[in-house]
């Protein structure tokens, strides 16, 4: 039987999604939007057991790991665990892009001219860091069609099956939604807006 990667997630406690009961309350993310769910895949790339599995198990991610690229980049930190365990998966490098401003950029590795890059990131919201990842990549002297036209994620919860042009290969695809306070529907139905780590057991747990 097929794992049920999304059950596998709510057992890490990794992931949450609003049950549509008002007296469930929501997340506030610190973008200041609201909404309906919230991923922390750190409580999953924590437990290396079980990343293992997820990236060579096969109903994983390895049937979706076919080429071999020199090197695997993630982006720092979220990306780090997950892009050494593709990395091993597939004999490649493994590295990572790092802040730089408001830009990511590839400090500590050397591509050298004609090596592939596989980019992989643990959760695709809006996909703004990894383009950044990608931008990093290409500033380094890395010509755009040496990183493959496709990104593999732990999650994606974009709503959308590509980004900047690639392919998304993601283990989990999640239908969670974002919203300014205005135009929240979980505001509307009465449901209360609350910092979601620091009120974890009120969003996953029973009702009192
Ligand atoms: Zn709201």
């Amino acid at each position: 039987m097929a794992t049920d990667w999304k059950s596998t997630f709510q057992k890490q406690d990794a992931i949450w999604i609003h049950d549509n009961k008002p007296a469930r309350p929501h997340a506030l993310l610190t973008s200041g939007l609201h909404s309906n769910g919230f991923v922390n895949c750190s409580l999953v790339t924590q437990d290396a057991a079980l990343l293992k599995t997820i990236v060579s198990g096969p109903d994983g991610l390895a049937p979706r790991l076919l080429d071999k690229p020199d090197w695997v980049i993630g982006s720092a930190l979220g990306a780090v665990t997950f892009a050494y365990a593709v990395a091993l998966q597939l004999g490649a490098n493994a590295g990572f892009t790092e802040k730089d401003g408001e830009a990511m950029k590839l400090a500590r590795f050397e591509v050298k001219p004609g090596q592939k890059i596989l980019v992989v990131e643990d959760t695709i919201s809006t996909g703004g860091s990894t383009l950044k990842t990608i931008e990093g990549i290409q500033k380094a002297g890395v010509p755009a069609e040496n990183i493959l036209p496709y990104i593999v994620c732990l999650v994606n919860r974009s709503g959308s099956s590509s980004l900047g042009g690639r392919e998304l290969r993601a283990l989990l695809t999640l239908d969670i939604h974002n919203w300014a306070a205005d135009d929240c529907p979980l505001c509307k139905m009465g449901s209360q807006v609350v910092r979601p780590k620091a009120n974890w057991a009120a969003l996953t747990g029973a009702y009192a």
